[in-house]
């Protein structure tokens, strides 16, 4: 029979109803086979006690609903964010503050590459933290001329380039007419492409064809590092283009014997019709394994917020900016609701403005109409601008949401000075209406647009905290154990997966991350700086110690 080891802790917060705490928890195999004193457990059987967790506070292992795995590639790029993140091996990367740092920073590392041809790729640019102004290929130009360069934008819905990188996609040149490449005073592109079809084209010359939405196997792999050292056992991957060649990837090193989580990779619709992707995604479901989880669709209505490619309703941006882009049209949205539902495959659907919403919505009901769908758990991602009518609707429906919480931090304070006004800004992502309102609801990082760190998102939900320090929106501040709720069964939920993970009780997945201290007793304050030890994800231990 195989071993039973049962580990002692300061405090395991079980997130189960009926014993919320314990001093104990017993695993087998992978699962756990109980919870409580040594004492009532020892009656399994023979164990082995190990009390490496005795000075520990250990959760259920933290669930990611919204992240992408492309941020494990990202870091072999140059980071130019606004911010300072720490990337899988650790290291701490300093924010950059203006543009010319980032030219420097971009001249810095082109200085150290060997390959005259090799294209110069960058990430986590976010203009709007300086006066939002638009980077021109021109400036680009500064650091090199003959080698292609792009920046992906934090919100990964945006994409700087140089001349020789429009060159290389056959741009640059006049009469290019498309809503995503702004055009010079000369005619011809200026630099920043807007959405995933502008995108597309230069992408590849840049060092972003495939990065885009999927990682590579050094990818995945770096991309364990930085769940173990959020404390994440289960991570979504919402974007993935999943080829046949990524899937087999996938496969092959989730099980290899240190993989550290659960992934649960959701097929983008675009590029499929919705035919193919609902098609591809049955055939996906059965591959799946007990650290790959396959056979969901995740569309995306419209763009991001503080790019301005969201789609709002009246009275649209603060700033007056014009209304942004669909990413899919009402109709083809309307055709993949009809063909999941009756095929029974979840889909989550990225949502940012008001709009967008209302036409999720809008097209969802009619779909439900015709395939009437129990416990179906489509999930509006982002769904940031929501208001209370939306909810309600939301939860006669029977959807869930996953709101972007880490917004507050991030961009709470340009959105109420820029992309949506003070009203709207202290509503976004309006945690408190929605449990109010009975809305199944995740919070989320979406890393690699901000960092995958489930206590951090916890922390932003309950004290909607914006970067200059103002508390934005106190009415929709949630209490710390709904926050907590909310990174693990909560987020469990909306995969369909709360049946195995997101608690610490018998016969789920011995996923827990290991805490230096206790989050029920912290200043609510300090619930982001709590130290993350490392996790145990199906009964093996990963110290982030040792990666
Ligand atoms: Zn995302």
């Amino acid at each position: 029979m195989a071993e039973t080891i049962i580990y002692a802790a300061r405090k395991i917060i079980t997130m189960a109803p009926s014993r919320p705490e314990v001093s104990h928890v017993a695993v087998r195999d992978g699962r756990i086979l109980g919870i409580g004193t040594l004492e009532e457990l020892a009656s399994w059987g023979d164990y082995r006690l190990d009390d490496r967790f005795a000075g520990k506070v250990l959760m259920p292992g933290f669930v990611e609903g919204h992240a992408h795995t492309m941020e494990g590639t990202l870091w072999r790029n140059v980071y130019v964010g606004w911010f300072d993140r720490m990337d899988p091996d650790g290291r701490v990367w300093s924010g950059l503050k203006s543009i010319d740092a980032v030219v420097d920073r971009l001249r810095e590392a082109e200085a150290q590459m060997t390959d005259p041809e090799a294209p110069l790729a960058a990430w986590a640019l976010d203009p709007i933290y300086m006066e939002n102004r638009r980077v021109t290929r021109q400036e680009l130009d500064q650091v090199s001329t003959t080698r292609p360069i792009g920046i992906l934008h934090a919100s990964g819905h945006i994409m700087n380039v140089n001349t020789r990188a429009l060159e290389l996609a056959g741009l640059m040149k006049p009469g290019v007419n498309h809503p995503g490449i702004p055009l010079g005073e000369d005619g011809v592109p200026l630099g920043p492409l807007y959405g995933p079809d502008a995108m597309t084209p230069v992408g590849p010359h840049v060092g972003f064809d495939r990065a885009l939405t999927d990682c590579d196997e050094r990818g995945l792999r770096d991309y364990g590092k930085l769940c173990v050292r959020a404390g994440v056992t289960t991570c979504t991957d919402l974007a993935a283009r999943l080829t046949d060649d990524s899937v087999d990837m996938m496969l092959r090193v989730t099980a290899e014997d240190d993989y550290p989580a659960c992934i649960v990779p959701l097929r983008v619709f675009f590029g499929m019709s919705a035919e193919e992707i609902v098609d591809y995604c049955v055939s996906l479901k059965p591959r799946s394994t007990e650290r790959l989880r396959l056979g969901r669709i995740k569309a995306v209505a419209d763009g991001s917020i503080q790019g301005f490619s969201a789609r709002l309703r009246w009275p649209g941006y603060y700033n007056g900016a014009p209304n942004g882009l669909w990413y899919t049209a009402p109709e083809q949205m309307s055709e993949l609701y009809h063909r999941a539902l009756a095929a029974g495959v979840q889909v989550h659907t990225h949502t940012n403005g008001d709009q967008a919403t209302q036409m999720a919505l809008d097209m969802l009901e009619p779909a439900l109409k015709a395939h009437p769908s129990p416990d179906h758990r489509f999930t509006l991602q982002h769904c940031q601008m929501a208001d209370a009518a939306q909810f309600r609707k939301m939860r006669s429906l029977g959807m869930n949401v996953n709101l972007f919480a880490n917004h507050h931090f991030y961009w709470g304070d340009e959105h109420y000075r820029l992309t949506v006004g003070p009203e709207r800004a202290c509503r976004m992502n309006a945690c408190r209406t929605a449990l109010d309102t009975g809305v199944p609801m995740a919070i989320h990082s979406d890393a690699p647009v901000t960092p995958l760190g489930p206590l951090f998102t916890a922390w932003a939900a309950v004290n909607r905290i914006t970067a200059s320090g103002r508390v934005q929106g106190e009415e929709e501040r949630i209490s710390v154990s709904e926050a907590l709720y909310a990174i693990t069964l909560g987020a469990a939920y909306t995969l369909h997966m709360d049946g195995e993970v997101g608690s610490i009780e018998v016969g789920k997945r011995a996923d827990f991350a290991v805490l230096d201290s206790d989050p029920t007793q912290t200043d609510p304050m300090a619930l982001k700086d709590i130290g993350v030890w490392g996790t145990v994800q199906g009964g093996r231990v990963f110290p982030a110690s040792a990666l």
